[in-house]
């Protein structure tokens, strides 16, 4: 039934946020497109639509008519996202003979211009349509989903879909098509998307850190360069021309060993890239006991500015990383934030430095205690007072997924245990470790160039750089959103900074 032919197929979008995988917009993620090319490829569906979940949300709640914006009113970043059908929803859906769901988080996040839609929130949208409903994406394993970190996660109810898969396009031989002729749903969307592209998955360490689902989900395995520069291809060929190599677990180990990197490998999948001349390539994940030298020049060399290598960090306590199984040390993260700063600080072209290595920390893993702070705050205070630049640095609450380790020994206890400090500990870092870190690497008077006006707050207009990680750019004027412009810092903000057109 899923691929079965000659039916009419609606993809709805709810978005997806996996450890390794982003799919919230601005960016796209692989499902939609993956899933949207196999139904092309395979099935000869009589029609695919793809709607967000922003389209349906505008139709259930607003009977499909965009509301009047008020010069002062903030946007409303729920029904934002639309696609090129909002208009025709109804319509769509009674149409519908298939129904394909895409959703899941599973590292929780706040997002600054779309709100991923819940298992909850959909299903009050859906019960009512009769056609065969195939919930697939995060939500669809048997991690299930949560939108909020520090909660345990929410399970499909089985009885409202008539399939629940994970991954509805598993094989790389079958991706390898899918993702061509996936691209094509780019003419649906009308708005700036990046691709995320999928360069690897599982991980190269099992059994991985205690909270993690990626070796759960996937054995280790990489995509060939071919595969992923013919998906490049096709991407530009649909007007897509920003990317990020960010769905794997570490873009160092591309091809590796797990223990040292293949520089070969990884400058035979980013040259070719490159020579596209795409205007933003980025990468993500990294792993910093995999950072060295040699491939950090290569990311340098051919992927554009403003790029991250967001280290899995966790913690910088000793105990906690050896009792959650971390994958780093911190002499090990030390080396990497240096050997990434001497190739990547230098400026590029759009402002911001080349390339910075990003830390990722989580609360309430096993073993955490008062101390675990202190020896975070001390380590990334060493940055700071090295000037060794970190893009930034995201703090989240672990969600505790059924099936990992941290589930079955501790679940919330550590969560529930120091719950009462997290509020201050983060502040700490935001006053002490964030505040100097983002006057170093965006020192006021610097111009960032072709800022995309986002969203309205009242009469501020916040903007973003196209890419992995772009900075938050706070302007004290209503620009005009989905333009573009070059701004001139003027100050800083805790986690964003604030400019003028330049
Ligand atoms: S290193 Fe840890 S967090 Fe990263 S993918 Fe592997 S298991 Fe997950």
């Amino acid at each position: 039934m899923v691929f079965s032919r000659n039916m009419t197929t609606t993809i709805i979008d709810c978005y997806t946020d996996e450890p390794a995988g982003l799919g919230v917009p601005p960016y796209l993620g692989t499902y939609p497109r993956y899933i949207y090319g196999r139904l092309k490829h395979d099935s000869r569906s009589e029609e695919i639509f793809y709607l967000t979940i922003d389209d349906i949300r505008l139709y259930r709640r607003y009977s499909s008519r965009i509301p009047e914006t008020k010069p002062n009113s903030k946007t409303n970043i729920n029904i934002l996202n639309l696609t090129r059908n909002w208009s025709r929803t109804k319509e769509i859906l009674s149409g519908t003979d298939r129904l394909i769901v895409i959703l899941g988080v599973h590292v929780p996040g706040k997002y600054l211009s779309a709100v991923p839609g819940t298992l909850k929130e959909v299903l009050g949208y859906i019960e009512g349509l009769r056609c065969y409903k195939i919930l697939t994406g995060p939500a669809a394993t048997e991690h299930g989903t949560q939108l909020e970190g520090g909660k345990f996660a929410k399970m499909p109810d089985k009885g409202a879909f008539d399939e629940t898969i994970a991954d509805l396009v598993t094989d790389y031989d079958d991706i390898a098509k899918a993702a061509v002729k996936g691209a094509e749903i780019q003419k649906q969307i009308s708005d700036l998307r990046i691709a995320e592209i999928e360069t690897g998955r599982g991980c190269t360490r099992y059994p991985g850190c205690s909270f993690c689902t990626e070796p759960l989900k996937h054995r280790l395995e990489f995509r060939e360069q071919r595969d992923i520069h013919q998906e490049i291809k096709a991407l530009i060929k649909n007007r897509i021309r920003h990317f990020r190599l960010g769905k794997q677990s570490c873009f160092y180990s591309y091809k590796s060993d797990g223990a040292n990197c293949n520089t070969k490998e990884i400058e035979k999948l980013l040259k070719p890239i490159s020579e596209m001349k795409p205007d933003v390539l980025h990468i993500d994940n990294a792993n910093p006991m995999m950072v060295d030298e040699p491939a950090t020049r290569l990311i340098v060399k051919y992927c554009t500015a403003g790029n991250t290598a967001a280290f899995g960090v966790e913690s910088f306590d000793p105990d906690v990383q050896e009792k959650n199984n971390l994958n780093c040390n911190n002499e090990g993260i030390y080396k990497a934030v240096r050997i990434i700063n001497k190739h990547g600080a230098a400026r590029g072209e759009n402002g911001m430095p080349k390339l910075l290595p990003g830390i990722n920390l989580l609360f309430g893993l096993i073993g955490e205690n008062k101390g675990s702070f202190e020896h975070n705050i001390s380590w990334l205070k060493r940055f700071v007072d090295e000037s060794l630049l970190l893009r930034r640095i995201n703090i989240r609450q672990v969600t505790p997924f059924e099936g990992t380790r941290l589930y079955s020994e501790a679940g919330s206890r550590f969560l529930k245990k120091n719950r009462k400090h997290y509020w201050k500990w983060r502040d700490s870092i935001r006053r002490s470790v964030d505040y100097p870190m983002l006057k170093l690497v965006t020192p006021a008077g610097i111009v960032l160039k072709q800022a995309r006006a986002e969203v309205y707050d009242g009469k501020n207009t916040f903007c973003r750089q196209v890419g992995t990680y772009p900075l938050i750019i706070g302007v004290k004027q209503r620009l005009k959103l989905g333009s573009s412009y070059d701004l001139r810092i003027t100050g800083h903000m805790l986690r964003s900074i604030t400019g003028e057109p330049a």
